[in-house]
């Protein structure tokens, strides 16, 4: 909420004026900085969508999501805060990419990395593996040696088999990273016992080769197509309890993950 209040007051300056007509102050209050807003439709299928699942609560708390009101005086969008709540959603999305073109842009050096892991039934379990795998293999000395930091941003894909394909896309600040060693770590680390399957650690790109699309390549990785699935989008029998996994899973969980030089820069530098 505090957010909000500064953004309304950096954005115009001063406070609204009483004498406001009514319909500038709806275009003011449309116009709000930085909350990117899911249309009444979407919220409304999504509702529909938990509403079939049992989840009347959320489904209410979805729907009014975005509803105008008064936070001392300035107008706001309430905010439901649900995950798979497509404007909710949509602004997490923004707040992480605009937190990763901060990082990122200072990094000494900048490469980024694809991180995958077998594909898994158990969205639970698949998560959980893949934020192991990833603390563990920040704590190799190989790792550490290379890296000053860095940005990982986290996607639940579900694929047409109906098992979940965690994936990150990770930004280092690194400078000669034993790609060979870290890989074999991470093959390792993700293994399924039992199987021959195992996730890779890929180089993926370079964003200093032209960082004018860093910005472009932020919102790629920070989407929310995968954790919050667009509205009236779940088709198939295979993806049927998709929204409600995602639901009881990814609740509080960090998509995006910073260390190093990759954490927030302090307020005193931005
Ligand atoms: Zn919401």
């Amino acid at each position: 909420m505090e957010t909000v209040t500064n953004a309304a007051q950096d954005h115009h300056g001063e406070s609204f004026d009483p004498g406001f007509s009514t319909h500038s102050f709806f275009r003011r209050v449309k116009n709000l900085p930085d909350m990117p807003t899911a249309n009444d439709d979407q919220h409304e299928t999504r509702a529909k969508e938990l509403d079939a699942l049992g989840k009347g609560k959320q489904a209410l708390r979805v729907r009014t999501c975005g509803s105008r009101a008064f936070f001392k005086g300035y107008p706001v969008r309430s905010e439901c805060k649900i995950r798979v709540c497509p404007s909710c959603a949509a602004r997490v999305a923004s707040k992480n990419a605009e937190h990763v073109v901060n990082a990122v842009i200072l990094f000494a050096n900048q490469v980024a990395y694809l991180l995958t892991m077998p594909p898994m039934r158990n969205l639970e379990d698949s998560w959980d593996r893949f934020r192991q795998a990833l603390a563990k293999v920040r704590r190799l000395a190989a790792f550490r040696r290379a890296v000053a930091g860095g940005v990982s941003a986290i996607e639940t894909r579900l694929g047409a088999d109906g098992k979940w394909q965690v994936h990150a896309h990770l930004i280092l600040d690194a400078d000669g990273l034993d790609l060979a060693t870290i890989r074999a770590a991470w093959r390792k680390l993700t293994a399924l016992p039992g199987t021959n399957w195992h996730g890779d650690f890929q180089f993926h790109r370079d964003p200093k080769v032209d960082l004018r699309y860093l910005r472009k390549f932020a919102e790629y990785i920070c989407k929310a197509d995968t954790w919050c699935p667009p509205p009236a989008n779940l088709p198939t029998p295979a993806t049927q309890n998709r929204l409600e996994q995602l639901l009881a899973v990814m609740r509080g969980k960090h998509l995006l993950i910073a260390w190093g030089t990759g954490r927030k820069p302090k307020e005193s530098e931005t």
